[in-house]
């Protein structure tokens, strides 16, 4: 079935991966951590491979210690009282648990609203379940803002309602967001809200980056709005938060409406997700609020973030400041490089933001990812403007590629 266009293209992450790029590079593009996660979290990984039970499956639920340690963490933030045994479930990384989504509920033809630019992720997961996204913009800051950040992202609430046909299943909400770094206000949420209330659609709150919202902006649950619990899906990452993006451990929370046709689909596809790395995880949310360790890790993250928007700040060149993820957005349109560059077969394919990616990596040394590759095809060319830089890099990492990126000049 996977025959031709972008199904079978290379994905975005293995063409500008360190592998394919000078070794000296410095990699700001998939967005992955050059640091370990905590000592005590890799300590209770290593206690539990020495331990006999968690070698083992665990329930496809996930291991009770984990869905325990969600349940007291997550169920005061989204004001619920979780139950273990149906409103959670452990999945094999964020993205399994919202591929399990849907295929437990898409019908083939049924259509999926996600706000363009998106993960790049969820198209295929939609499409190879039979679903139809339909995109509906986040619209670019508007050129007269000098400094714009993620929250002059826009949306036109007349062009999501427009957006829903009798054939809307579901709205997936990303906040903070990948790529732009925007999180949702309370009243864009109370919008969308409305919107999947009139149509009885679910909504999937894609929440990986909760841990990461800066300058005392609040992150708001779309599941806890009134009347949104019944039809939302949270997803969370333990990746993201424990800077363990290869652990592949995450997790859904949500009605039993929801969790249990999506256990159903997640039990055949992987069965359950890694036993060990779980009672890890679940030691990192025990411990977390003893250890103020999300704030410490916040302010460790602010600082990073203020070393690439100095870098850019000094080249003179515009960028969204992400008021969440780990993201930025740099404005490359005016990135000049030559046509007759030695660009690989898979960049020259693609938008005129591959090639300057391509260029920034090899020519100046700092490798991000070209952000038309969160738009469907029809509309890449406004992606076309922008890198995305990653800055889940240590400080002195950050320091050599803010350094380095004055190339550009
Ligand atoms: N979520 C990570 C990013 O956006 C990478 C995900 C992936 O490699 N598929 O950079």
């Amino acid at each position: 079935r996977l025959k031709e266009g972008r199904a079978l293209a290379l994905d975005v992450w293995t063409i500008f991966s360190a592998a394919n790029l000078p070794s000296d590079c410095i990699n700001l593009g998939q967005g992955y951590m050059n640091f370990a996660p905590p000592r005590w979290v890799t300590d209770a990984a290593e206690e539990a491979l020495n331990t006999v039970a968690p070698n083992h499956y665990s329930h496809p639920r996930g291991r009770i210690r984990l869905r325990e340690a969600i349940k007291a963490f997550y169920g005061p933030q989204l004001n619920n009282d979780l139950d273990v045994e149906s409103e959670i479930l452990v999945t094999s990384g964020a993205n399994e648990g919202q591929y399990s989504v849907f295929t437990a509920f898409l019908e083939h033809g049924d259509e999926v609203i996600m706000f363009e630019p998106f993960f790049d992720q969820y198209l295929p997961s939609v499409t190879f379940n039979g679903g139809k996204p339909v995109y509906v913009p986040l619209h670019p800051p508007k050129a007269s803002i000098e400094k714009p950040t993620s929250d002059d992202w826009t949306i036109d609430f007349d062009e999501l309602r427009r957006a829903v046909t009798p054939k809307t299943k579901m709205i997936i909400v990303n906040t903070p967001h990948n790529p732009v770094g925007k999180v949702f206000r309370r009243s864009e949420l109370e919008a969308i809200a409305a919107i999947a209330e009139e149509f009885n659609l679910l909504v999937m709150s894609d929440e990986v980056y909760d841990c990461l919202v800066f300058d005392g902006k609040e992150h708001v649950r779309i599941a806890t709005l009134p009347g949104m619990w019944d039809r939302t899906v949270t997803v969370g990452s333990a990746g993201k938060a424990f800077a363990a993006t290869g652990w592949r451990i995450g997790w859904l929370i949500g009605p039993k409406s929801i969790i249990q046709p999506t256990l159903a689909a997640s039990t055949r596809i992987v069965f359950c997700s890694n036993s060990p790395l779980q009672e890890a995880a679940a030691s990192g949310l025990e411990l977390a609020k003893e250890k103020k360790f999300f704030e410490k890790q916040l302010e460790e993250y602010a600082e990073r973030r203020a070393i690439l928007c100095e870098a850019f700040d000094k080249l003179g060149l515009k960028y969204t400041l992400p008021e969440g993820s780990y993201f930025i957005l740099l404005d490359i349109s005016e990135v000049e490089f030559p046509e007759d560059y030695p660009f690989p077969s898979s960049v020259l394919g693609r938008g005129r933001d591959f090639r300057a990616c391509w260029f920034i990596a090899t020519e100046v040394g700092v490798s991000s990812i070209p952000v038309s590759e969160f738009y469907c095809e029809d509309h890449a060319t406004i992606g076309e403007a922008y890198g995305r830089f990653a800055f889940c890099k240590d400080v002195d990492t950050l320091c050599k590629a803010a350094e380095k990126l004055q190339g550009l000049k």
